[in-house]
């Protein structure tokens, strides 16, 4: 748990009012000090770096890639034109090749014709082919019979003996077709060379007699090569119609008569012209272009060195390749520099918000980034803010515990169990136990034991309710019990926290037993005055009867012979004992307001207005008022009093009128759930000063031959209305009329004092 200083000091001044730590940690999270996010919890210093990491690739590597292909298109387009210009340079040297051969056969078919042969002269033939070869491209002219042997070669002179040749496949095909033809490489019958045959038949009469051949060493063949003048490390081949080798540019004696590339053999099967890729014989890797003659089957290859062909195009990869490793070096290496200085401002942000949290002085190091500066800041302010924040709170709680330990009253706080927390000074005065003896404890003990059970489901509903605070019990006095046993009346309200999670009660408790014992003997000697008023003026009504009766026969009996100065004093007695009479009459209502009233019922006050107009229907004729009513309600309160207020209120605006005739309207409104009613009149008014005093008993403003009168009749209106729970104050300005205004809850109850 962490200790803040705000907690530690909660420990200190929760010992003494017996709350333990911790429960309070959660000021913790209250006053925004335990600052948690996620960010922090699982930030690591390599989630920025292998971000920006990643951020470089996602930037750096589809601009490779795009520039690869845009280098690759142009490389494929070259690469296929040097394939189409290979395949016709194998077109040509095939076309090379037949005319070559073509020329031979020419030349064959002329000799063919010489009357030599016709005329069977060979010798004379053998002169003149020997004289022919030197305009053909050949090595030598050879004469076969049909059977194949030999008759006369170049080589030899004419008669030598002659070696007989197989049946060949050549002179088969001769013999068959009648037409010239092109061997494939053999090894020549005299010196076993390679050679190549060109033959042609020799018909004498209708049939072919003698077939006529030029071999040519594949030496001349080779010419259709050199005349391509293709580059020194370009590879040419031609081949018979088996595949066999019978020219290349390279290494001739090395593959001379044997089969081409495997490849080239199989595609050969295939197709008379194609592209491809394979090794040479010598085993270079080259781009093959071949093409195949019609006319006898011959093939020409052109290879070209992939090596070269390729030497542009790996020069501008390995270009890009160096490019694009560097961008991704620089990029990764200012991903690492930026992203480990956004790790370092953010972990150096760590320490001062921890700091923050425990409530020490936080430190900002300097930073790299301006938000992670601005972050400082902000902490840095929020640290100045709490410890001001704390510094009030210290000081807040020290006034408010000096407050409380200097009241006057007695201040307890109970916990949910009703267990006491807090115990001031004026407590253990007033209950006489010393705090530490009362904390812990029920708040049950400070209470008589027959109260237990209601205390505790006050307390409880109390809490329910969810008010702020409350006066426990309205208007009542509770009971509690010193230490030493001694009930006593004090006076209590009950205040509601939640706090910490949990429902602390504060409770309030004033000693009102000296106030208590002074209302009750002030309660007593008001009731004894208000008894001996009542006993006196009831007494003095008898005397007081008797007086005015014996008066009255004096004057009766005696008045003849009496001195009219005699009958004067005699009236004026008479007065006297009259207006005695009235005064007795009044003090008698007035005494009678409190101890002899009724108990409340539901009073009509519309029936009260009537029956008042009944009452002063002698002084209402003789004046000529005009006395109206609004709407008056019904409400609950002690009718006989209603009828005396509203007939003294109204009886009041009839005697103190001016020049006109009294006009009087009593009215009644509802507001704030009591009624307000009002008697106005248009009398002679009151002058300011006196609004208050006339309330007064004895209180009059006029002497009594102007308006006759006790001053009582207002002090006992006062009297009633406050026994209704209500008041009563009037408004007027002199010339201009009054009204009388009384309020009496919507409810009255009969006020305390009263019961
Ligand atoms: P009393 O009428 O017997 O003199 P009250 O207590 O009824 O005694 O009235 C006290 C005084 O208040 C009266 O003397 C009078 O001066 C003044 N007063 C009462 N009602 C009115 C009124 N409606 N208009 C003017 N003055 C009034």
């Amino acid at each position: 748990q962490i200790k803040t200083p705000l907690c530690e000091r909660n420990i200190r001044h929760a010992g003494e009012y017996g709350l333990n730590c911790s429960e309070t940690s959660h000021h913790k999270t209250r006053h925004g000090i335990m600052v948690s996010h996620p960010f922090l919890n699982h930030f690591h210093s390599g989630g920025v770096r292998s971000r920006l990491a990643l951020l470089v690739a996602a930037c750096i590597l589809p601009i490779a890639l795009v520039a690869a292909m845009l280098v690759y298109i142009p490389y494929e387009r070259e690469r296929s034109l040097v394939r189409d210009s290979s395949i016709s340079r194998t077109r040509a040297m095939v076309s090379a090749l037949d005319r070559d051969f073509a020329r031979i056969e020419a030349a064959l078919l002329a000799l063919s014709t010489s009357p030599f042969l016709a005329s069977n002269n060979l010798a004379d033939f053998h002169a003149q082919a020997r004289q022919a070869l030197r305009n053909i491209n050949a090595d030598s002219i050879v004469l076969l019979d049909a059977s194949g042997q030999m008759l006369l070669t170049t080589r030899r002179a004419f008669g030598e003996p002659l070696p007989r040749l197989d049946y060949t496949p050549l002179l088969r095909r001769i013999t068959v077709t009648g037409k010239p033809g092109v061997s494939d490489l053999y090894p020549g019958p005299l010196a076993g060379d390679l050679l190549v045959r060109i033959g042609v038949p020799v018909h004498i009469g209708g049939s072919m007699a003698y077939s006529l051949y030029a071999t040519v060493a594949p030496a001349r063949l080779s010419t259709v090569l050199s005349e391509q003048k293709l580059p020194l490390s370009w590879r040419a081949a031609i081949a018979d119609s088996t595949g066999n080798v019978v020219a290349r540019s390279h290494d001739v004696d090395r593959f001379l008569g044997r089969p081409v590339m495997p490849e080239l053999l199989q595609r050969l099967g295939v197709s008379n012209e194609d592209a491809f890729e394979a090794k040479t014989l010598e085993g270079i890797a080259v781009l093959t272009t071949y093409s195949r003659s019609r006319l006898n089957d011959w093939t020409a290859v052109v290879g070209t060195p992939l090596a070269e062909l390729n030497a542009d195009i790996r020069l501008t990869f390995s270009w890009l390749l160096a490019a694009t490793c560097a961008a991704l070096g620089i990029g990764l290496a200012l991903a690492w520099l930026i992203g480990g200085r956004i790790a370092y401002s953010i972990s150096s942000l760590v320490a001062p918000a921890k700091a923050l949290g425990a409530g020490d002085a936080v430190v900002v190091p300097p930073l790299y980034l301006e938000e992670a500066v601005e972050l400082g800041k902000a902490l840095t302010k929020s640290s100045a803010l709490l410890h001001d924040a704390n510094d009030a709170l210290v000081h807040g709680e020290a006034r408010l515990r000096a407050i409380i330990e200097s009241a006057m009253d007695a201040v307890i706080t109970i916990d949910e169990n009703q267990h006491i927390v807090i115990f001031n000074a004026a407590a253990e005065a007033i209950f006489g136990y010393p705090r530490h003896e009362a904390i812990g404890n029920p708040i049950s003990r400070l209470l008589p034991e027959r109260f237990h059970d209601v205390h505790a489901g006050h307390v409880r509903r109390f809490g329910e309710n969810g008010a702020a605070s409350r006066r426990m019990g309205v208007g009542r006095i509770v009971v509690g019990v010193r230490a030493n046993g001694e009930e006593f009346p004090l006076e209590a309200s009950i205040s509601h926290i939640r706090e910490l999670g949990r429902e602390l009660y504060t409770i309030i408790l004033r000693d009102v037993t000296e106030r208590v014992r002074a209302t009750e003997k002030l309660e007593r000697s008001v009731a004894d005055l208000e008894e001996f008023a009542f006993v006196a003026s009831h007494d003095l009504k008898t005397p007081l009867r008797a007086i005015s009766g014996y008066v009255q026969l004096l004057e009766k009996d005696h008045g003849a012979v009496l001195e009219r100065k005699a009958i004067a004093l005699i009236r004026r007695a008479a007065r006297a004992a009259q207006k005695l009479d009235q005064l007795t009459n009044d003090l008698l209502s007035y005494a009678r307001v409190d101890s002899r009233g009724r108990s409340f019922a539901a009073v009509e006050l519309a029936l009260v207005f009537d029956e008042v107009i009944k009452l002063l229907e002698v002084p209402i004729h003789k004046s000529d008022a005009s006395i109206t009513a609004g709407e008056l309600p019904a409400l609950t309160g002690d009718r006989a009093q209603l009828v005396y207020l509203v007939k003294n209120l109204v009886g009041n605006a009839i005697k103190y009128r001016g020049e006109d005739p009294p006009r009087i309207h009593v009215a009644a409104t509802l507001k704030y759930g009591q009624w307000t009613f009002s008697v106005s009149d248009n009398g002679i008014g009151i002058e300011a000063k006196h609004h208050e005093r006339i309330f007064e008993i004895f209180r009059r403003l006029h002497a009594q031959r102007e308006y006759a009168g006790t001053g009582i009749g207002l002090s006992v209106c006062r009297r009633i209305v406050h026994r209704h729970g209500g008041r009563i104050w009037v408004e007027s300005r002199p010339g201009a009329g009054s009204t009388f205004f009384f309020t009496i809850p919507e409810r009255a109850r009969l006020a305390p004092w009263a019961m």
